[in-house]
């Protein structure tokens, strides 16, 4: 795969970081579609079609979650939040709402792009089978990353929740610790804890009947997490 292919669009007011994104990732060879506010985002995501957005939280007209929502209507391309506020129910809104990943600003430039990169990477290696997973009421297809519950309601999963029930899943019935979870989600090189509490409270929200006493994604305290899939 190469990368000099993709298409990024950028909903971000601010000029400044604009440019700064436009000259990191024309760079690396991305064609860079700006926009400076959510309407103008979801116009150019209709008829540029990225393959990967990144966006800011804070814009003139909506918020950044109002952009993803409505991509969400029509698009799985992956998005990447750029948030000014680091709290964690912004966080939980933003996967909520089917964001990807999230980068607090001031945000470094190698950061920022590799992460993008991992983004793209797993989306691009995602399993296009067609397995599903049952966890109590709850059927997962693996293949397009969707759960229904009993309600029948259809939930998606985020490329990263995906690849952590994945990582949970081929394990199953043992503990996975921490460290390999993030080492197997996101690299060698990463290490933040508080971001795969974020993603494994989201999962639950997404698969468990009841997330505050999960039946199947358990916590191991000070070890890591364990998947049981059958009762
Ligand atoms: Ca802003």
């Amino acid at each position: 795969m190469t990368l000099a292919m993709h298409r990024l669009l950028v909903v971000e007011d601010d000029p400044g970081i604009r440019k700064v994104l436009r000259l990191l990732f024309d760079g690396e060879g991305f064609r860079v579609i700006p926009a400076e506010t959510c309407a103008l985002g979801i116009r150019q995501a209709q008829s540029h079609r990225p393959d990967v957005c990144i966006v800011d939280l804070g814009l003139p007209d909506r918020d950044g979650l109002a952009f993803v929502r409505e991509l969400r209507t029509w698009s799985a391309a992956p998005v990447l939040i750029l948030t000014a506020c680091g709290e964690e129910g912004q966080r939980l809104s933003a996967f909520e709402a089917g964001a990807d990943d999230y980068i607090a600003k001031p945000f470094s430039c190698p950061e920022l792009l590799a992460r993008t990169r991992a983004i793209l990477r797993r989306v691009t290696l995602r399993d296009p089978g067609a397995r599903t997973l049952k966890l109590g009421a709850t059927s997962i297809d693996l293949g397009r990353r969707v759960a229904r519950g009993r309600s029948g309601e259809e939930k998606r999963l985020t490329p990263l929740e995906h690849r952590i029930l994945e990582c949970l899943l081929r394990y199953a019935g043992d503990v996975v610790p921490h460290r390999d979870i993030l080492r197997e989600v996101w690299g060698p090189h990463h290490s933040d804890m508080r971001a795969l509490r974020v993603y494994i409270t989201s999962l639950r929200r997404k698969l468990e009947i009841d997330p505050v006493q999960p039946r199947h994604i358990l916590t191991e305290p000070g070890i890591g997490y364990r998947l049981v899939a059958e009762q």
